[in-house]
């Protein structure tokens, strides 16, 4: 977690201390903990809490934490959250009209693989619990999600897989707000289908 901690710090996709990466475990999950520089993770002060989610060791979990567990509890196959607000997700999320059943059309193959399709949970005030019903309802169908105003949260079978969904997310978020004013051949439906068909989740 601390490598990846640090890679996405690096390249800028972690401001502040907002924002959070965890591992589901047989009993319980990792978590970054609040209030925590990705760039400077101490590997010992990493949150573990058992699955009543009581703290056993490092120091107190991300406020968000209640992200992870919707994502989990709805999505038994995957094993890692990454939740950013990192800048182009969020531009997006701030944009007046989208398809809010899936925020992003699918410019690149990669994206499709590795995302999908991608809902818009509706604007939430920082530690509103309606955010995690809203998340776990939207989840079951869906890899991530974009929180309006806020930024992403996805999750996949492992940290690697989840950071490197994360990343996809990130690139085709640039994408769509570089190529918004342009005219714009997005992968057809026969595409994305044989996708699908070709790399199965
Ligand atoms: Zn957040």
């Amino acid at each position: 977690m601390a490598l990846h901690g640090k890679s996405l710090y690096d390249r800028g996709l972690t401001p502040g201390s907002s924002r959070n990466i965890g591992v589901r475990l047989p009993d319980g999950m990792l978590i970054t903990p609040t209030n925590s520089c990705l760039g400077r993770l101490d590997p010992e002060s990493i949150s573990r809490l058992d699955s009543a989610g009581n703290l056993l060791s490092g120091k107190p979990p991300s406020k968000e934490l209640f992200l992870h567990r919707a994502c989990y509890d709805t999505r038994e196959r995957e094993t890692a959250v990454v939740h950013l607000h990192s800048t182009w997700p969020v531009a997006v999320s701030c944009l007046a009209e989208v398809d809010a059943e899936n925020v992003l059309p699918a410019s690149t193959a990669y994206y499709v693989m590795r995302v999908r399709r991608l809902p818009l949970i509706p604007y939430f005030a920082p530690g509103d619990r309606n955010l995690a019903a809203t998340v776990a309802s939207a989840s079951w169908a869906a890899k991530g999600v974009l929180l309006a105003n806020h930024g992403l949260v996805i999750g996949g079978a492992d940290l690697d897989k989840a950071v490197y969904a994360a990343e996809e997310l990130e690139e085709t978020a640039k994408l769509h707000m570089i190529l918004r004013s342009l005219p714009t051949k997005f992968l057809t439906p026969d595409q994305q289908a044989e996708l699908h068909r070709l790399f199965p989740s």
